[in-house]
């Protein structure tokens, strides 16, 4: 089943209903926003593009990102959703390595640069020659999606990339079905009332959690600002109520931060789901104190989307269960879709609580790399795909992840997990952010180095943060560095890139 025949039987259904709003404003109702899509389809094929070629979106958060999308899977390609604060060089390579037909682009001027493959046609997103594809003529109002098989492939990400090169994800219709159909069962119970926000950026988990709510036929929220805007946020949850939006820890500090200043509450946001990246502690608590049981933590990665654990909103919320500490801190426990377990390198269960390689088996699990044999062999084995993420699940089926594999420290024979360390340090009320990684050390093998952000005016150096360790943790865990920053640097995502930090040590 192709996946855009929701968006066809949504608009079969209730066509006076809001699709799309760019802020309050209404930008299209489903009829219509779906006979644009059946436009930007024919448009499509007539520039060439046919079933089973891919189609590039490098654009910001739009009121037309889901049209384009949809209308590559009307007609049997796949859409590959790049991130738009790409670089244009990292955007061409894509375009190369996707072999796509088309790109839609905010400018439509890239297929001038030099290392823009020849055979990839651009349509600018504000172009004249947009706005006429985009333009609905007669038929318009009818024609459904082409037929897809289960394991067609609709969506082929390209992983955030904090290591080496960017590799294609392949994500078949029957994968993106999964992933839709298992949110209300187990993320959050979404109604056509509510008005889904994209906040973060939709070529990556905030894109991806659009398709239940075309099913449902509830309206989708461009913020006009088209990037996460705490102020933004609160003035659309106040005149528009019931938003529910994508969010990535760090989003959540910010947000949590603006609340604090504005006296906002959170009153008409009903869900913020938060995932991608570990959510300390202490910010979760603050998050909740200050705006109340909204949050929902996921933890997935491209090529499982959004779809490996599940912690809900009770449990996130609950500090009286005996083990609360313990499951709050954990990404929760495996999604209806999805069977997960931790396993040592022959692929064997660990036992409970022993950490371990974190293994996924499900509908929703990548086809493979795109053109990457090699590397799709070693993820994908049995059946099973390797996270590269660390982690131990308990005897209630509780998934705490301790880090990636790779970024484990080992001192002294030793595995030290960077996330353990990072918890204690950002319990200190003068620390901002920090994130610790390993340096080489002729006696220890390795020893931890901790790159520090302060919060403005805090007066803490070295010899206060090492006494708060010492107090707090097992000696052989403290850093023995330190480094001081006015801010880590961060990928597209927002993610901490710890590779940046190691070539800085
Ligand atoms: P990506 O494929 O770019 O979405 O990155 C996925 C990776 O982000 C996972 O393999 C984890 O290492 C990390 N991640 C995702 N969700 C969470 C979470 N809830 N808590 C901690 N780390 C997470």
């Amino acid at each position: 089943m192709n996946i855009a025949l929701w968006l066809h039987q949504t608009a079969a259904r209730r066509p006076e209903a809001p699709a799309v709003r760019v802020g309050e404003a209404l930008h299209a109702t489903y009829g219509d926003y779906a006979a644009r899509t059946r436009a930007l389809a024919r448009g499509f094929a007539a520039r060439g593009v046919g079933p089973g070629d891919r189609v590039v979106l490098f654009a910001k958060n739009g009121p037309d990102y889901l049209a384009v999308m949809h209308a590559a899977l009307w007609i049997g390609a796949a859409i590959v959703p790049v991130n738009h604060k790409l670089h244009p060089a990292e955007a061409a390579w894509i375009v190369a390595d996707a072999g796509a037909r088309l790109a839609v682009t905010e400018t439509g001027d890239l297929s001038t640069r030099p290392d823009w493959p020849a055979d990839c046609l651009e349509v600018g997103l504000h172009s004249g020659d947009f706005a006429e594809a985009a333009t609905p003529g007669p038929g318009d109002r009818t024609t459904p999606p082409r037929e897809a098989r289960e394991d067609d492939l609709a969506w082929l990400f390209y992983t955030s990339g904090t290591t080496g090169r960017p590799k294609g994800v392949m994500l078949t219709h029957g994968a993106l079905r999964a992933m839709a159909m298992t949110y209300p069962l187990d993320v959050d119970p979404a109604r056509a009332s509510d008005h889904p926000l994209y906040a973060a950026p939709m070529s990556h988990g905030a894109g991806l959690y659009t398709f239940h709510y075309i099913r449902l036929g509830a309206c989708h929220v461009i913020p006009p600002g088209q990037g996460f805007d705490p102020a933004e946020i609160e003035a659309l949850a106040r005149a528009l109520g019931d938003l529910v939006f994508f969010a990535a820890p760090t989003m959540i500090r910010r947000l949590v931060a603006h609340a604090r200043a504005s006296g906002w509450r959170g009153e008409g946001v009903r869900t913020v789901i938060y995932g991608g990246g570990p959510m300390y502690l202490a910010d979760l608590d603050e998050a909740v104190d200050l705006m109340g049981p909204r949050f929902v933590q996921i933890y997935g990665q491209g090529e499982s989307p959004m779809t490996i654990t599940v912690l809900p909103r009770d449990m996130v919320a609950d500090r009286a269960h005996p083990r609360a500490e313990a499951r709050r801190g954990s990404v929760g426990y495996a999604q209806a879709c999805v069977e997960v377990r931790v396993v040592d390198e022959a692929m064997a269960d660990v036992p409970v609580d022993a950490p371990g390689e974190i293994v996924v088996r499900g509908a929703t699990v990548m086809k493979g790399y795109w053109n990457r044999p090699e590397a799709t062999a070693e993820t994908l084995v049995d059946g099973w795909l390797r996270t590269g993420d660390v982690g131990r699940l308990d005897a209630d089926g509780f998934l705490t992840l301790t880090d990636r594999s790779k970024d484990v420290i080992i001192s002294g024979g030793t595995n030290i997990y960077p996330r353990e360390v990072e918890e204690t340090l950002l319990a200190h009320a003068g620390v901002a952010e920090v994130s610790v990684i390993g340096v080489p050390s002729a006696e220890w093998g390795e020893d931890v180095l901790a790159f520090v952000v302060l919060h403005p005016g805090a007066d803490c150096g070295p010899e206060t943060l090492d006494a708060w360790c010492r107090a707090r943790m097992a000696s052989f865990k403290k850093p023995k560095h330190w480094r001081f920053l006015d801010e880590l640097p961060k990928n597209a995502y927002g993610k901490v890139l710890k590779t940046e930090l190691r070539k800085q040590a």
